[in-house]
């Protein structure tokens, strides 16, 4: 039997992996054709219907099929009957490469969110939980450039937040003024 090429792309099985479709912002379904039918990709799982409520993949696309046929009777969809020309192939690695890359991006949008630097109540940097954090988002304490200054137990304090490495794991305030610091 031959393999075909959407099913061993790495994007097919990472949608068809998918749990839900509430992460995966499906786009809408295409429009219909000049007969009025609409078109699936090959391999597809999830209904991509408006607003439809089912969250979870289909076992197979005959499946979703037979869903689209029972739940949204008002759509007709194109036959899926013969061999899949590569076309078709080449579109549906399209479409799964697309949904996946779309939610790499989110997922990375997400992570690139940085928390504020921690400070005690007097507004001063709470300097273990600062160094905690900071590692655990990958800095080093000592950073290199407070290495390179031999100014290790410098590293996240305040003063040395333009050379220190650390400062940039955290969000830092627009506008927010350093009072009277000289430069
Ligand atoms: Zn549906
Ligand atoms: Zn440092």
């Amino acid at each position: 039997m031959k393999m075909t090429v959407y099913l061993v792309q790495s994007a097919y099985q990472w949608y068809c992996s998918q749990k839900s479709k509430d992460d995966l912002g499906l786009p809408d379904l295409n429009r219909p054709n000049a007969k009025g039918q609409v078109d699936l990709f090959l391999g597809e799982r999830f209904c991509r219907y408006n607003n439809c409520p089912k969250d979870s993949p289909a076992t197979s696309t005959n499946n979703l099929r037979k869903h689209y046929a029972d739940k949204h009777a008002d759509i007709t969809l194109a036959s899926s009957g013969g061999r899949p020309s590569l076309q078709d192939e080449k579109d549906a690695v399209e479409f799964y490469v697309a949904i996946r890359d779309e939610y790499d991006a989110k997922v990375a949008a997400i992570a690139e969110v940085k928390p504020e630097i921690p400070r005690k109540a007097d507004g001063t940097v709470h300097l273990t939980n600062m160094r905690k954090v900071a590692r655990e988002r990958g800095g080093q304490v000592p950073c290199e450039p407070c290495k390179d200054a031999e100014d290790s137990a410098g590293c996240c304090r305040e003063e040395n937040a333009d050379r220190c490495d650390n400062f940039d794991l955290f969000a830092t305030r627009e506008g927010g003024s350093k009072g009277e610091e000289a430069e």
